[in-house]
């Protein structure tokens, strides 16, 4: 069963779930609930501005924003970008602790919004075209074509596949050197501040 954007990129969804056997949308009544109330916001998000422009420009100069292309972030809490702006938000959902609100709708979005209208952006070269999933109970899959990591690939295995790869964790040896030694030069622990 394959993964399919639909209207603007970013959410992803089972095919199955909005299409039938002959590639129609099914109707909304048939989709489960979590499927409709994406797809019906996506109908209001499509053709609106990004958000990012929204900020920049403001609502006086509209006519200088662009349409968003992404959608990120929750129902109701979405993120719309244009292309342009699409690597910021890239940028601060890896490197600037969005991830880590991924699963805190109202944070993910206002956190977004408060770092970018601070004016803090994505590096001049950011690539920001490899699609990232922010559901928080899904791990991050890379775009069509890509080479998975394996750090991906292990992070997507259940427990069930890595007890199939026989993975014995218990072979490696942790007591050989002294617990001791080991908070000495932890530069995290010593730095902090209270
Ligand atoms: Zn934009």
């Amino acid at each position: 069963m394959g993964k399919v954007s639909i209207a603007l990129r970013g959410w992803r969804f089972d095919e199955d779930a909005v299409f039938d056997e002959d590639g129609e949308m099914r109707p909304l009544r048939d989709m489960d609930n979590e499927t409709r109330t994406r797809i019906i916001r996506l109908s209001v998000a499509a053709g609106q501005p990004c958000d990012a422009c929204w900020l920049k420009y403001g609502r006086a100069n509209v006519q200088q924003c662009n349409v968003a292309r992404v959608i990120y972030g929750e129902p109701l809490h979405e993120l719309l970008l244009c292309a342009d702006h699409e690597p910021d938000f890239l940028y601060w959902f890896r490197e600037e602790g969005g991830r880590d609100l991924a699963d805190r709708p109202t944070d993910f979005e206002d956190g977004f919004y408060e770092w970018f209208d601070d004016g803090n952006r994505a590096p001049e070269d950011y690539g920001g075209m490899e699609y990232v999933n922010t559901e928080p109970e899904e791990v991050p899959k890379p775009q069509q074509g890509d080479m998975p990591t394996l750090e991906e690939e292990l992070a997507r295995m259940d427990d069930e596949e890595l007890d199939a790869l026989d993975v014995d964790l218990s072979d490696l040896d942790f007591d050989e050197d002294d617990d001791d030694d080991l908070d000495i030069d932890d530069p995290g622990l010593g730095d902090l501040d209270v």
